[in-house]
């Protein structure tokens, strides 16, 4: 885990200033942002993209489901 301080692109890894593009605790930086607005649907890089954030909101969903579960069980 990172740490709060430090937010680091998901696609570059690069810092990333706080308020940037983010998902879920996890930040895009401006410049992967403008390129994948500019990826073609047919292009490989956009593909990696697609795959990267359906990895993330795939465990994004189960945590939140778990999270749901265990929360329904306190009550
Ligand atoms: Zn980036």
């Amino acid at each position: 885990m990172q740490s709060m301080s430090g937010a680091h692109c998901l696609i570059c890894q690069s810092p990333v200033e706080p308020g940037a593009l983010s998902f879920w605790g996890e930040v895009i930086c401006g410049d992967c942002e403008a390129e994948i607005m500019e990826l073609a649907v047919d292009q490989p890089e956009y593909a990696e993209v697609i795959k990267t954030f359906r990895l993330l909101w795939q465990n994004q969903f189960i945590a939140l489901q778990n999270h749901h579960t265990m929360e329904s069980d306190n009550y």
